[in-house]
C-alpha cells in the first residue's frame, strides 16, 4: 500500500489555497459551543446529576496546557467539567482547528467513546479547574443503569456527531471524482458507518491538484484517503479503511460468545440490541456498514413510532449506537465465510481464516439485488449503474439528467419519488403489466401525481453502452420495439435473492436459497440433517440446532423492516432457551 506522511509536506512552501483553507478549517468559523443548537450539543448539567456521575468515577484536577486526550487515542476517558475550561481541537498535519470549549457544567466526548472507536479530536486543558473523570467502561455501566443521564448523554453524543458529518470535521480526507466507481464505495463506507470526512472532487476543484503535487499522487492513484493528517492510502479496500480508522479496535474475537449475529441490517442490530441488554455476550459481524437493505433507503415511512419518515441511515446510525450503548461489539467489514460445528460449540469463520467461536449463531444476512444479465453491466456498476438511491448516488447526478429505475417493488418506488423530487425526468421499467401488483398503495399515488414519473410497463433493458461510464440504454417494450436513449444513470432494484452462499448449504435451504425455519422443516428435512433433538426446531430455529435464521434471509419472511426488528428481537427469546438446555 502506498503512504506519505502530511506533516513531511508542511516545511514545503507553498501558496494559499482554498484547498488548503478547507483541510486547515480556514474557512469554518463557527465552534460548535456557539451553533444555533449548542443547548443540544452541550448541554449543562445540574449539580445533581453531576454528583450522579461522580458516583461512577474519580474527582481530579486539571492544570492548563494539559492534554487529556489526543486524538487517535483508544479507549478514551470521559470527562465532566466542574470548574475550569476544555478545548476541543480537531489536530490536522497542516494546522489544528478549535471545534468547541467545554465549560463548567458541561461534558466532553463523541459518539466514538461508545462505539469504542479511536479519539477524534484532541482535549486540551484552556483553564486550570477539576473535572469528573470516568472511563469507557465506567461510561458504559452509568448509561446502562441510569436511564435518564443515558437519555442526557447517549442525546448529545449523537447530534456532536451528526454534526460533524454534516460540516465535515473529522480525521479522514477522500478525494476523488465523482467518475469513479471506487469515490463513490468509499463516500457510501464513509457515510453509512457515520465516519466524519471532507470529500474534495478533483473534477470540481482545480487546487485539488495542487495539493495531489505536493503529496506526490498522480491523479490515476485516485480516489485517495487521507486518515488523521498523517496516512494516505490509495484507493483503500473497506477493510483497510475500516483498519486504519480503528472501526474494530479492541474487540476480541478469540473468546466464546453467548451469541454471534452475522449481518447488521435491522434483523442483525434488533438482535444485538435485546441480546446485549438481556446481558447476553453477543458479537455482530457486518461485511459493509450498519443499516443493510434498509440503510440505503432514503426514506422509510412505514416503520411504526416515524409519522413523519425517518432515512435509512438515520435509522442504523440510532440502532447501532443503541446495540453499542448496550455493550454488544460490532465487526465492520468482517464478512462471515463459513460456519463451523464441532460437538455443541459451534464457529464462524471469518474471511481471512479466524473463527470465532459461538455457543448460538444468529443469520441475518439478508438478500441483495438480483443483478440482470446484461454482458457489461460490471463495467458501469457505480458510473452510471447503481443499486441504492440516496443523497449520495444522487451527488453523481446533474439536475436536469434522465434516469431510470428498474423494478417493481416499494424500493424502486422510492428511488423513482426520491430521484424525481427535483423535476428530474425518471423512467420507471417494469416487466410485469403494472405496478400495483407489487408496491404500496401510498407510493403509487405519488408516482401518479408526479408528472414527470413515466412508467413502462412490460418493459426491460436490453443494451447498455458508453466509454469508461453509462451514455447509453437500450431497452425492448411491450410491443417488442427497441429503441436507445442518451440516458446516463440506471437504478436497480430488481427482485432479492438470498445472501446464504457462505453457508455451503450447512442449514437447510428452500429452492430459492432462503433459510427454512420452525415448522418449515418438514419431517423429512429434519432427517436429511440428522437433527439431534427430541423437541422440534423453535420458531426461526434452522435445521442445527442453536442456529437460527432472521429477516430477509429466511424463507417465508415478509420482507420490511418492520418483520427483519421483530424476527432478530424474538430470536433472543430462543436463545436463552437454548443457552438453558
Ligand atoms: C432501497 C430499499 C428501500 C426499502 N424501503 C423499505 C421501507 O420503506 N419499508 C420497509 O419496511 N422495508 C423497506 N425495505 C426492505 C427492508 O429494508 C428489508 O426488509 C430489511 O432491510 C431486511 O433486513 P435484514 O436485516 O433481514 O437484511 P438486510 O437489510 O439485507 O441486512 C443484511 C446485512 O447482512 C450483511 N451480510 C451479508 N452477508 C454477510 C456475511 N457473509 N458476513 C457478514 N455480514 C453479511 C449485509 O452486508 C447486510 O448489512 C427497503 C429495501 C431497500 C433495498
Amino acid at each position: 500500500m502506498w503512504m506519505a506522511t502530511l506533516g513531511a509536506s508542511r516545511s514545503r512552501s507553498h501558496t494559499r489555497s482554498k484547498v488548503l483553507d478547507v483541510l486547515t478549517g480556514r474557512t469554518q468559523s463557527t465552534l460548535l459551543t456557539s451553533a444555533p443548537n449548542a443547548a443540544l450539543l452541550f448541554p449543562v448539567l445540574s449539580t445533581a446529576q453531576i454528583s450522579r456521575i461522580a458516583s461512577h468515577g474519580l474527582i481530579r484536577p486539571i492544570t492548563r496546557g494539559e492534554v487529556l486526550i489526543e486524538g487517535g487515542q483508544t479507549n478514551v476517558p470521559f470527562f465532566v467539567v466542574k470548574a475550569g475550561e476544555i478545548e476541543v481541537i480537531r489536530p490536522s498535519g497542516l494546522g489544528d482547528l478549535l471545534i468547541a470549549i467545554v465549560r463548567a457544567n458541561q461534558f466532553t466526548g463523541d459518539i466514538s467513546m461508545i462505539l469504542g472507536r479511536p479519539a477524534l479530536m484532541r482535549l486540551r486543558v484552556r483553564e486550570s479547574g477539576e473535572v469528573v473523570q470516568l472511563t469507557r467502561d465506567q461510561m458504559h455501566a452509568l448509561i446502562q443503569a441510569d436511564a435518564e443521564m443515558s437519555e442526557v448523554l447517549m442525546t448529545a453524543l449523537i447530534y456532536r456527531r451528526i454534526e460533524l458529518v454534516a460540516q465535515g470535521i473529522g480525521d479522514a480526507l477522500l478525494i476523488g471524482s465523482a467518475q469513479s466507481a471506487a469515490t463513490l464505495r468509499i463516500k457510501a463506507f464513509l457515510t453509512r458507518n457515520g465516519h466524519p470526512f471532507k470529500y474534495l472532487d478533483i473534477d470540481r476543484d482545480a487546487d485539488v491538484r495542487d495539493l495531489l503535487d505536493r503529496f506526490r499522487v498522480d491523479s490515476g492513484d485516485l480516489p485517495v484517503l487521507i486518515c488523521r493528517g498523517e496516512k494516505v492510502l490509495k484507493n483503500p479496500v473497506n477493510q483497510e479503511i475500516a483498519d486504519r480508522l480503528g472501526f474494530n479496535g479492541g474487540i476480541d474475537h478469540a473468546h466464546q460468545r453467548d451469541v454471534v449475529i452475522v449481518g447488521a441490517g435491522p434483523a442483525g442490530l434488533a438482535a444485538a440490541v435485546y441480546a446485549a441488554s438481556e446481558g447476553l455476550d453477543a458479537l455482530v459481524l457486518e461485511t459493509s456498514s450498519p443499516g443493510g437493505q434498509a440503510g440505503s433507503s432514503s426514506r422509510i415511512e412505514n416503520y411504526l413510532g416515524f409519522p413523519t419518515g425517518i432515512s435509512g441511515q438515520e435509522l442504523a446510525e440510532r440502532a447501532y449506537a443503541q446495540a453499542q450503548k448496550f455493550g454488544a461489539d460490532i465487526m465492520i467489514a468482517k464478512s462471515a465465510a463459513g460456519l463451523t460445528c464441532e460437538r455443541e460449540a459451534y464457529g464462524v469463520r471469518l474471511e481471512g481464516g479466524a473463527t470465532i467461536p459461538a455457543r448460538t449463531v444468529i443469520i441475518a444476512t439478508g438478500a441483495r439485488y438480483r443483478k440482470p444479465s446484461l454482458a457489461n453491466l460490471g463495467q458501469f456498476e457505480g458510473v452510471g449503474v447503481y443499486y441504492n438511491a440516496t443523497f449520495m448516488e444522487e451527488a453523481q447526478l446533474g439536475d436536469d439528467d434522465e434516469v431510470i429505475v428498474v423494478g417493481g417493488a416499494n424500493s424502486a418506488g422510492q428511488a423513482a419519488v426520491f430521484l424525481s423530487r427535483t423535476g428530474r425526468r425518471v423512467h420507471v421499467l417494469v416487466r410485469s403489466n403494472s405496478l400495483s401488483e407489487s408496491m404500496s398503495r401510498y407510493l403509487l399515488r405519488r408516482i401518479e401525481d408526479a408528472s414527470t414519473i413515466e412508467v413502462r410497463t412490460r418493459t426491460e433493458i436490453v443494451a447498455l453502452e458508453g466509454n469508461g461510464r453509462l451514455e447509453r440504454v437500450t431497452w425492448r417494450d411491450g410491443t417488442g420495439a427497441v429503441s436507445s436513449h442518451d440516458i446516463r444513470h440506471v437504478f436497480l432494484m430488481t427482485g432479492a435473492e438470498a445472501n446464504t452462499g457462505w453457508l455451503s448449504s450447512r442449514v437447510t435451504l428452500d429452492e430459492k436459497n432462503f433459510i427454512k425455519t420452525g415448522a418449515d422443516l418438514a419431517q423429512k428435512d429434519l432427517t436429511a440433517a440428522q437433527w439431534p433433538l427430541e423437541r422440534p426446531p423453535y420458531l426461526l430455529e434452522t435445521s442445527l440446532p442453536g442456529v437460527f435464521a432472521v429477516g430477509d434471509v429466511r424463507c417465508g419472511n415478509i420482507k420490511r423492516v418492520a418483520s427483519a426488528v421483530g424476527e432478530g428481537s424474538i430470536a433472543i427469546s430462543f436463545v436463552h432457551r437454548v443457552l438453558a438446555e
